[in-house]
């Protein structure tokens, strides 16, 4: 079946995210707009999946755990999980390897955690828009070392995006590539498949899904599983 999915959502745990983009906000509002599998990929943390999870199981729909990684060179890398716990579990690595400037929510936006009823239960102080001290490669093998499966987001956005970070696509093995439909794109893609999402800070930038996928159920396992074909598949390619 052809299933709606949006997997590049920021929740309000990222500074640059509005403050209502809430568990219940964000998961109603994209399940409003016909998602039926949403990935919530906050900047280098897991702490609201729980909450978002919680909400998305409230209502039937299925959320693929994420966290958007940042590389040394300031590369955007979404790194997908099959569980919540693999998520946390990977967004405690990649904590203890940020660098050590503390938020700074008057100048970069607050980083809230949330509770499934919405209730703030707490924020992180360590600014989470910085680097951490992993390459492209050290990331996608530590994200594959906790379960995960790596996408390198806005590929071909200026800032924060493989290409223009680093000029070229790189040999390092990934299970798609996302591209942001709305910029021009130079290079090809070396037979990877393409991931279009959101990329959504505001509650109104969710307005529709952006990219249907074959799969057999409408299921983050399904969702995954995917992935790891798609993943699967590079290895093969590169004999
Ligand atoms: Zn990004
Ligand atoms: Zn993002």
């Amino acid at each position: 079946m052809l299933v709606p999915v949006d997997l590049h959502i920021h929740s309000c745990l990222s500074p640059c995210a509005d403050d209502d983009m809430t568990p219940n906000n964000l998961v109603n509002m994209a399940a409003l707009a016909g998602v039926k599998i949403l990935a919530v990929t906050d900047h280098n943390s897991a702490l609201n999946l729980p909450a978002c999870k919680a909400v998305a199981d409230s209502i039937g729909i299925a959320l693929l755990p994420g966290i958007e990684a940042t590389t040394r060179e300031e590369v955007h890398i979404l790194c997908y999980f099959p569980a919540v716990d693999e998520a946390l579990a990977f967004g405690e690595a990649l904590r203890g390897r940020l660098g050590d400037v503390e938020n700074a929510p008057r100048l970069f936006g607050n980083q809230l955690i949330l509770d499934e009823y919405d209730n703030a239960v707490g924020s992180e102080d360590r600014l989470l828009i910085q680097a951490t001290s992993l390459s492209v490669d050290a990331m996608a093998a530590m994200c594959r070392e906790h379960g995960g499966l790596p996408v390198p987001a806005h590929i071909n956005r200026g800032s924060n995006g493989l290409l223009n970070a680093l000029g070229f696509l790189p040999k390092t093995r990934f299970a798609a590539v996302e591209v942001s439909r709305a910029l021009p794109l130079s290079v090809g893609l070396d037979g990877y498949h393409e991931l279009h999402s959101s990329d959504a800070h505001r509650l109104e930038a969710l307005t529709e899904p952006t990219q249907h996928l074959e799969l057999v159920e409408a299921t983050a396992a399904a969702a995954f599983d995917m992935l790891r074909r798609w993943y699967d598949e590079r290895a093969i390619a590169n004999k």
